[in-house]
Parts: structure tokens; C-alpha cells; sequence
């Protein structure tokens, strides 16, 4: 479907979820300009805020993205990348409807099935996995340029190969990449070791305000924090999202949440779990959504309301009545 609709210079809208990470972007960015080089018409984007977090923008096409106004809003062709619901594309989501075809490659768990063409796998690790495998269908040599938005998302979403979704596959794909000639040390460099001074005051506030409650289903670690917080440590609000991978460590808990304070008042949360509780499961039930050892959902609640939400979904789940204490999973 894709090769054809290259090979007739259709207009194909992609499109990351919103506050796309490292595998969104990657994934969009890849697919974008393996289409545009098979002759297609291309135009990326994701939903507003159209803001690039500092950490991804050095990506290889990033700054062709164009903010949500400028696409067609009938394409002949519309791509979701990462997206785990129609939700995640904001104001884009009509586009599932209103483009000639709508193409969706995901690989979350709570993906409910939407789209006209769906690239759905929830064992792949990472979208650009799923991604990798169009390119190759469409008869497109992967290069540098490409690896370079691969690698990014295959190694954030499996923890540089650290997380339990990781497979003998992942790594196929990893040396394939690798053989391109990509600098793999400085992409993860940008990408997990680069953050300004301003991030360790913000992070002694936050883990100095941690709680570990052990008697909330398989053990629970949570802190909070807000995007009026990082900002008074000069920090923009994407730098939040790094604070789970430093709370989810705690040994005590399977469960690691980071409630994240926005601007309109919501609270975005993170949680991670050590192996023992389907928080894909917990997430979706909150009214979100994601996989089983990463999920997140936004509560208009406000914080002890919040809190006391997930304990309460903790506490009722299967997994925690059966192992009291976290199982050995490597992530
Ligand atoms: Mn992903």
C-alpha cells in the first residue's frame, strides 16, 4: 500500500503522538523520508504544543517538521506513528478519517485497533522496529540518515537495551543499524547523558520528597514535581520526563510513579514497574494507556486525589495479591 502510494506521488501526512518522545520521532522522521525518497509527496508533523524537546531536535530531517496548521487536512495517505489512541494525536485525530487512508504503527498494548491499515505489534519493543520493517518492504536501503532516527528509538524505548522487551531480534536490528556508520556512543550521549546543571538541584528536590509506601500492592515509590518547578531551576518542562528512570530504582517497590504538574493545572504521571504489575492494565483504567512496564495517564484530580487513585488501582490489581514480593525480571 505504501509502495504504491510512493510510486504515485500521493500526498501522505505522518504524524508522532503529542510530546513526541525519541521512538515518535524517530519513527516519523524515518518512514517520512524513506516515503520521500520512493516519490512520494510528504509532509511530517505532531500535534500541538509544537515544540521540539532540546534532546531530539538535532534529529536528521527535525527541522522539516511542520506544525499541525500547515498539512492538508485530507491527505491521500495519513500515518500515525507511536501513538497508542486516537487521543495522542490531539487535533490531528479527524485526519484517521478524513485521509484517503490511514496507516496505524504502534506497538502499546492498550492499542484498542484504530485506522484503516494497522501496523499493530505490541511485543515489537519500539515503533521504529515496525518502521524498520516498512522501509525494507518498500524497497528502501537504510543509511545513516535513516539509522540515525532508528537507533534513537530503538534505544530509548528498550533502555539501551536493557528492558525485558528486548529480543534477539532487537539486536539484529541494532547491528544492522550499527553497520551504517552511525556514531551510536554520541546518540546516546545526546540522548540520556546531556541535561543542563540545572537538573541535579531539580533532581535532589524531587527524590528528597520521594515516599515509599510497601504496603500498596507489590510496593509503590512516588514524587512529584511541576513545570513551575523545572522552571525554577531554569529547566523546561520536558526535562520531567527523565526523573521516573532515577525513582523507578528503588529496590522496595515494583511500582515507581513521577506525578508531573502542567501548566493547565492536570497532572501527567509516569509509572514504571519492576515485572510484577501490568500497568498498561492500571493506566488504562485511570484513562490512559501503554504497555506493561511503562504507562502513564493524565488526572484532573489534584494531588492526593491522584495518588490516592492509583493506590486504589494497585491495590485491586491481580498481580500484587500474587507476588508480594517483585519477581527477578531484568529491566
Ligand atoms: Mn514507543
Amino acid at each position: 500500500m505504501l509502495a504504491d502510494a510512493a510510486a504515485e506521488h500521493a500526498t501522505v501526512v505522518l504524524s508522532a503522538h503529542v510530546q513526541p518522545d525519541a521512538d515518535a520521532l524517530g519513527s516519523t522522521l524515518a518512514l517520512a523520508e524513506g516515503l520521500r525518497r520512493r516519490g512520494a509527496r510528504v509532509l511530517a508533523t505532531f500535534p500541538e504544543p509544537f515544540v521540539l524537546p532540546a534532546s531530539l531536535s538535532w534529529l536528521p530531517g527535525a527541522v522539516g517538521l511542520v506544525p499541525s496548521s500547515a498539512v492538508p487536512s485530507s491527505p491521500d495517505v495519513f500515518v500515525s506513528l507511536d501513538a497508542a489512541s486516537p487521543g495522542r494525536l490531539g487535533e490531528l485525530a479527524p485526519l484517521l478519517d478524513r485521509a484517503g487512508t490511514s496507516v496505524v504503527v504502534d506497538h502499546h498494548a492498550s492499542n484498542p485497533g484504530f485506522g484503516d491499515v494497522r501496523v499493530v505489534d505490541p511485543g515489537a519493543p519500539a515503533t521504529v522496529t515496525l518502521v524498520a520493517d516498512l522501509l525494507d518492504g518498500i524497497g528502501v536501503t537504510l543509511d545513516a540518515t535513516l539509522a540515525t532516527c532508528l537507533y534513537a528509538g530503538l534505544s530509548a524505548d528498550t533502555g539501551s537495551f536493557r528492558f525485558g522487551s528486548t529480543r534477539p531480534d532487537t539486536h539484529v536490528l541494532a547491528a544492522r543499524l550499527l553497520e551504517t556508520g552511525i556514531d551510536h556512543a554520541d546518540i546516546s550521549r545526546r540522548l540520556f547523558d546531556t541535561a543542563p546543571f540545572g537538573w541535579l538541584g531539580l533532581l535532589s528536590t524531587v527524590t528528597g520528597r520521594a515516599r515509599l509506601e510497601t504496603a500498596v500492592g507489590a510496593g509503590l515509590v512516588w514524587t512529584w514535581s511541576s513545570t513551575a518547578e523545572a522552571a525554577e531551576h531554569g529547566l523546561p518542562g520536558e526535562q520531567l520526563e527523565a526523573l521516573v528512570d532515577v525513582v523507578r530504582s528503588t529496590e522496595e517497590a515494583d511500582v515507581a510513579c513521577v506525578l508531573k504538574g502542567q501548566d493547565d493545572g492536570t497532572w501527567s504521571v509516569s509509572m514504571r514497574s519492576r515485572g510484577a504489575t501490568d500497568l498498561s492494565r492500571v493506566a488504562t483504567a485511570l484513562g490512559g494507556g501503554g504497555h506493561r512496564a511503562a504507562a502513564g495517564f493524565t488526572s484532573h484530580a489534584d494531588r492526593e486525589g491522584t495518588i490516592a487513585a492509583i493506590r486504589a488501582e494497585l491495590s485491586t490489581s491481580p498481580s500484587s495479591r500474587t507476588a508480594a514480593r517483585p519477581r527477578a525480571v531484568p529491566d
